[in-house]
């Protein structure tokens, strides 16, 4: 689950992370009131929006010459005109797709005059099995630009769980970073501080690009993104409560909600499968025969009914989808409990497209029976390969 960058800096700020004042708003008529909150004489007005390239984004409806989602601001005046432009309008940022993202909210922040930008993240690195920093003095915009061009300038330093972060990691980040007087005193506190609330509200990463040093010689968290680890917020209702699923693809919602594993794709092809092994096993054999998956649908093993009809729902919800595949191998999952729950979505939301159905396993020839007396148009196959086959031939 990700959440805003102002409420990412709120968690932080919880902590102890230096951010700037701010006040998040959803209105127009909100933003005279904001910006007089905040010191000045600079302000930010900055997107919420769940993606990054903000700053580099341009607003679809502006056209190519206005500013873009991260706007300095040097009075109220020029805040609130800033905020009329915004409001409301689609953000496409390098993140987003072409489609891009309404802004709905506008975070007002107390400007800081930045001296340098760096870049830190925390991640979990599978290759060490540890949670890792990684930093580089050249943060701001283009950090994947500075992995691919100059991947020296990157530096990880892996923390040792037992110790959590030690003097001698926190003066390793220092270095990295070139911080030297208060900037460096700043950094021997955060660092400690981002890996407690990493660690503490069990987050899958925490960016923070910028990482500025201001003119004046302090640190700053200029920027935040927050990633939290799904299968542990069930731990974490304060977090939980930050969703904004208006962010998010309502069909991932939906499959959540019914917990099904739910992934979208780019090909035509909607697949409903039971496990992860038979779903990449048949999206393997789809693309072998000339074709691309849309998105699968996992039931896993055990599934209701209702739970397979919503999984069918949601696989059907996708206007790419020319044709479906469902592939089942029957063990703990019944084929007749698959049968019926396909029957009841299709009888309520219709079938537009064609329909192949390859089951096997328990209670099969009762599953084949139901289907068969349904009176749908589906097309029975036998095996993986022959589904498959049926499959491609059918949208083509
Ligand atoms: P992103 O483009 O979505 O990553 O948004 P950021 O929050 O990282 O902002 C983009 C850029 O805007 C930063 O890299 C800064 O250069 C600039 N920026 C953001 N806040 C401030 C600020 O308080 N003062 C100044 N001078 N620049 C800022
Ligand atoms: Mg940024």
């Amino acid at each position: 689950m990700n959440i805003h960058e102002y409420q990412a800096k709120q968690v932080l700020k919880g902590f102890g992370a230096p951010v700037a004042s701010g006040v998040a708003i959803t209105s127009a008529s909100e933003a005279e009131g904001a910006a007089k909150q905040l010191p000045g004489p600079l302000y930010v007005v900055k997107s919420q929006i769940h993606a990054g390239g903000r700053g580099k984004g341009k607003f679809k409806e502006l056209g190519a010459e206005a500013k873009g989602g991260v706007r300095l601001a040097k009075s109220v005046e020029d805040v609130v005109a800033n905020v009329k432009e915004m409001l409301g309008n689609t953000l496409v940022t390098a993140q987003t797709g072409e489609a891009g993202k309404q802004v709905n909210r506008l975070y007002i922040e107390d400007g800081a005059d930045i001296d340098r930008e760096l870049y830190l993240s925390i991640l979990v690195d599978r290759s060490v099995g540890k949670v890792a920093f990684v930093v580089s003095t050249e943060g701001g915009m283009d950090i994947e630009k500075v992995a691919h061009d100059t991947p020296e300038k990157i530096v990880n330093v892996a923390i040792d769980p037992e110790t959590g972060v030690t003097a001698a990691d926190a003066g390793k980040l220092c270095d990295a970073l070139k911080l030297d007087g208060a900037a460096r005193e700043d950094g021997l506190a955060l660092f400690p501080v981002l890996y407690k609330a990493f660690v503490e509200k069990d987050m899958s990463l925490l960016e923070v690009n910028p990482l500025i040093v201001m003119k004046d010689g302090r640190l700053r968290v200029l920027d935040a993104k927050v990633s939290f680890d799904g299968n542990a917020l069930f731990r974490h209702d304060d977090m939980k409560a930050l969703r904004d699923e208006t962010e998010e693809d309502a069909k991932e919602i939906e499959a959540s909600k019914w917990d099904l594993a739910y992934v979208a794709l780019d090909g035509n092809i909607g697949c409903m499968v039971n496990g992860a092994g038979l779903a990449m096993a048949t999206m393997d054999i789809i693309k072998l025969y000339g074709k691309e998956p849309a998105n699968f649908c996992d039931v896993g093993g055990g599934a209701s009914k209702e739970k397979v009809a919503a999984a069918f729902k949601i696989i059907t919800a996708d206007p790419r989808v020319q044709g479906i595949l469902v592939n089942i191998f029957g063990g703990i999952m019944k084929c007749d409990v698959i049968a019926e729950g396909v029957v009841a979505a299709v009888k309520e939301v219709g079938l537009k497209v064609p329909l192949v159905v390859r089951l096997e396993g328990t209670n099969v020839e009762l599953g084949k029976k139901i289907l068969n007396e349904s009176g749908l148009a589906i097309t029975a196959a036998d095996d993986l390969d022959d589904a498959a086959k049926k499959i491609v031939a059918a949208i083509k």
